[in-house]
């Protein structure tokens, strides 16, 4: 059975394509909701996208957005009455938020994430919570507490992790746009697995406010859609400056939809590509590593100078991101303990609190989630601190610097967005590194804190199945992916 989109109707469409039916009144924002509420109901229980679809709030948003275009108000904005999924560690007033975790079960926020915030403003209907690893710690999406999300291409196979619902979503025509969060891949890695654009913005560009916290220093919610130019529509309604957030930083945000028009006409002369020599490995499945190399022919024959650079630590961004990462999840997840909100185990009034907090995070929390907190607790112990926590930290910095020194020679850097197409479901859940191992292409830029998409490439000549290619630009250069990204994708819809 086919699971992927449509060959025609409403959720055939791109993003773009039904903003122009919407706000010509050629079809309404309800019709259009409508038609991916219904086949959200054909497909999901087999694709398991959704651990909550919100129809009545969808629709009525909908209709708030048909009845101001009917009054003859402009839109809200490009995307007015286009509907998306929304992952599930994002805030929500109106839907539960469970970050995919027994520990947050039912939980209703007091208050919307900026990103859930913007999303409204702009018109946009919301259909529902997409799955995801408990707390976004995952690759495959298996650790969802409520059950694993299948990949459209393959039912029996991982959409990608921690954001495989929102990808699927996408890949199956459940929605033309939906938003992911990024902490070490979670929105580029399963883009490639279900051929799908996502991107990683900048960090401090995109409001982590009402963002469940895995990791603060690495976290960023971004845009994601099946062409580049609905990504770069909705990457423009999420981005800017928000006061609720320490982190956020108030320039103004790249002009990413000029760039993916621009981009449109497939012309890449005068761009400089470099190709990471660290990440074209022969070890790697041979069918991403044939489509690689002829993503390098295409863009070479589109204009663009491919320059072989040399990125010595990006090797060890694995160790280090797999330490840091954890580090920040144990400080994070602290608030987790049972009394002032979520689950609460054992309390039957003869326990004292601490058995609670002990009991709640032991029933409420998943065994990664646990492993994580376990070793950024020991990380961070006096005694190991020095010699994993901050060697960590020194490994980030040489990690940055590589880059830097490589963007002194090149507009953008590529490499295969995952090591291979997507596996079986199963396949990784007993070996922790093998899991954390897909993430090895991924990880470099969000210790470096820069920006980075994945854009569909084809299907693999030795599994069919999806691959995606990654373009990584410097800090505020988010322009840059969205000019190439096009370019690529345009240049490969030439036969
Ligand atoms: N797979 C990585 C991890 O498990 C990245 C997760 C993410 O980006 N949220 O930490």
């Amino acid at each position: 059975m086919n699971y992927t989109v449509p060959d025609s109707g409403l959720t055939s469409l791109s993003a773009a394509e039904l903003a122009e039916k919407i706000h010509s009144r050629e079809v309404t924002s309800r019709e259009v909701t409508q038609a991916h509420l219904d086949r959200i109901a054909e497909t999901d229980d087999q694709v398991n996208a959704f651990l909550y679809v919100g129809a009545e709030q969808a629709l009525a948003a909908a209709d708030a957005v048909d009845a101001s275009l009917d009054q003859g108000e402009a839109p809200a904005s490009a995307l007015a009455g286009v509907p998306l999924a929304l992952k599930d560690l994002l805030t929500t007033t109106d839907a539960p938020t469970t970050a995919a975790s027994k520990m947050l079960d039912g939980w209703m926020s007091p208050y919307d994430s900026t990103v859930t915030a913007k999303i409204r403003a702009a018109g946009i209907p919301i259909l529902g919570k997409t799955n995801l690893d408990e707390f976004a710690m995952g690759s495959s999406t298996e650790n969802s507490a409520y059950g694993v999300t299948r990949n459209p291409y393959d039912l029996e196979r991982t959409p990608g992790g921690s954001g495989g619902g929102s990808s699927a979503a996408l890949a199956a025509g459940q929605a033309p746009i939906a938003i992911g969060t990024d902490t070490g891949g979670s929105i580029r890695q399963p883009a490639a697995l279900t051929n799908t654009v996502g991107v990683k913005p900048t960090y401090g560009t995109v409001s982590r406010y009402g963002l469940i916290a895995a990791a603060s220093s690495l976290d960023q919610a971004g845009p994601t859609a099946r062409t580049v130019l609905d990504t770069a529509l909705l990457h423009e309604v999420i981005a800017g400056y928000d006061s609720f957030d320490a982190t956020s930083v108030n320039r103004p945000v790249a002009p990413v939809v000029a760039a993916a028009r621009e981009g449109a006409n497939g012309d890449l002369s005068g761009v400089k590509v470099g190709v990471v020599k660290q990440f074209d490995r022969a070890g790697w499945q041979p069918g991403v590593m044939e489509n690689y190399h002829a993503a390098l022919r295409q863009l070479t024959e589109q204009g663009a100078e491919i320059i072989e650079v040399d990125c010595p630590h990006f090797d060890d961004a694995l160790a280090a991101y797999y330490l840091i990462m954890p580090c920040e999840v144990s400080s994070n997840l602290a608030r987790f303990d049972g009394m002032r909100y979520g689950l609460r185990a054992g309390d039957d009034g003869t326990r004292s609190a601490e058995e609670v907090m002990s009991l709640s995070r032991a029933e409420g929390f998943g065994p990664e989630v646990k492993r994580r907190i376990l070793i950024g607790t020991y990380a961070l112990s006096v005694g190991y601190y020095d010699a994993y926590y901050l060697q960590a930290q020194r490994v980030r910095t040489l990690i940055a610097q590589d880059f830097a020194a490589a963007y002194e020679k090149v507009d953008v850097l590529v490499t295969p967005t995952t090591p291979s197409t997507a596996f079986k479901l199963g396949e990784k859940v007993s070996d922790p590194l093998e899991m954390y191992n897909f993430d090895l292409c991924t990880l470099p830029l969000n210790l470096a804190g820069l920006c980075g998409m994945s854009v569909p490439s084809g299907f693999a000549s030795d599994t069919g199945l999806p691959v995606g290619l990654q373009i990584m630009a410097p800090a505020f250069f988010d322009d840059r992916l969205y000019r190439i990204g096009s370019a690529y994708e345009a240049g490969r819809l030439v036969p």
